[in-house]
C-alpha cells in the first residue's frame, strides 16, 4: 500500500535528569495499519507512548496527526481529535463495576481522574447512547455477563479485554495499546490479538507497546524497535526478525 502516515514525528525529546528517554529523529506511523513499538527495558517506549498521546510534554520535537500539528495537546484534546489510549486498571477504576468503567471512557480519557459518582454530570443527556453503545462494545468482548461486576474481580486477560473496550467509546480512528498482552494467559492471549486485528480490519489504526517480539510478530504490519531512547531499526516483522544483529543485540533470545 501507498504510504498514508496518520503520526509524522520529527527530533522529539524527552530527558529526565541526564537520560535521554526518547531521542527520535524522524517516526512516521502508517494509517489502518498494527504497528509495535518494541524493545529491551527502559528502550524509552513508555515514555514515546506518553508523549504522543499527551501525558507526558517533550522538550523539544513536532509531531503531527491526521496532518495537524498536535505536540504540546492534552490528551483530552488527543482523544477529542480522535487518538485515544488504554490505561490500566487502577486502584480506583477496580472499585467501579465494568459498565461504569465502560461509561468512563466516553468522558474521553480524562479517565480515574473522574469520581464515579461525577458521571451522570458528566454524560449530559447522552446517557442511553453511552449506555447501549458500552454494552455493545462489552458483548463484542465477551463482558457483557460482568457487567455488573467489579472491575477488579476480572482475570487478568479481562481486564485488558476492558481496557480495550473501554478505549474504544469514544469511536476512536487511532487506538493506542500500553502493554494489551502483559500477564495473560495463552488462551486469551490469542483473543486479544483476534481483537487487535478486528479493529485494524474495521479501519482503526493502531500503535502497541510490547516486550515480546515472538508475541505481536504475526499481527503487526510493521515493527519499530527503540533502544537507548532511539529507532534502531524498523521494517515488517519478517525482516526486523530475519536481521539477526538486531534481533541479538535489542530482542534477545526466546
Ligand atoms: P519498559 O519496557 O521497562 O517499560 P520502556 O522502554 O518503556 O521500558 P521508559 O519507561 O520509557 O522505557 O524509560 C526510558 C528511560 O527513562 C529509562 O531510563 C527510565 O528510567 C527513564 N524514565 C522514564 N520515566 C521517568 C521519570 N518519570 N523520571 C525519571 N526517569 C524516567
Amino acid at each position: 500500500p501507498k504510504p498514508d502516515p496518520i503520526i509524522v514525528a520529527s527530533g522529539v525529546r524527552r530527558t529526565f535528569g541526564g537520560i535521554h528517554a526518547v531521542d527520535v529523529e524522524h517516526l512516521e506511523v502508517q494509517r489502518g495499519a498494527i504497528t509495535a513499538l518494541i524493545g529491551p527495558n527502559g528502550a524509552g517506549k513508555t515514555t514515546l507512548f506518553n508523549l504522543l498521546t499527551g501525558f507526558d510534554r517533550a522538550d523539544v520535537g513536532e509531531w503531527s496527526f491526521e496532518g495537524q500539528p498536535v505536540h504540546g495537546r492534552t490528551a483530552a484534546r488527543m482523544a477529542a481529535a480522535g487518538m485515544v489510549r488504554t490505561f490500566q486498571l487502577t486502584k480506583a477504576l477496580s472499585r467501579m463495576t465494568v459498565i461504569d468503567n465502560m461509561r468512563l471512557g466516553a468522558t474521553a480519557q480524562r479517565g480515574e481522574n473522574v469520581l464515579a459518582s461525577l458521571l451522570p454530570t458528566l454524560w449530559r443527556g447522552q446517557e442511553a447512547d453511552i449506555t447501549a453503545r458500552a454494552y455493545e462494545l462489552l458483548e463484542r468482548f465477551k463482558l457483557d455477563t460482568k457487567a455488573d461486576d467489579f472491575a477488579g474481580s476480572l482475570s487478568g486477560g479481562q481486564r485488558k479485554l476492558l481496557e480495550m473496550a473501554r478505549a474504544l467509546m469514544t469511536r476512536p480512528t487511532m487506538v493506542m495499546l500500553d502493554e494489551p498482552m502483559a500477564g495473560v494467559n495463552p488462551a486469551l492471549t490469542q483473543s486479544l490479538l483476534g481483537h487487535i486485528q478486528g479493529l485494524r480490519d474495521e479501519g482503526m489504526t493502531v500503535l502497541f507497546v510490547e516486550h515480546d517480539m515472538h508475541m505481536v510478530r504475526h499481527i503487526s504490519d510493521w515493527v519499530v524497535v527503540m533502544a537507548e531512547g532511539r529507532i534502531v531499526a524498523e521494517g515488517p516483522p519478517e525482516t526486523i526478525m530475519q536481521d539477526q544483529a538486531v534481533v541479538d543485540a535489542y530482542l534477545g533470545a526466546h
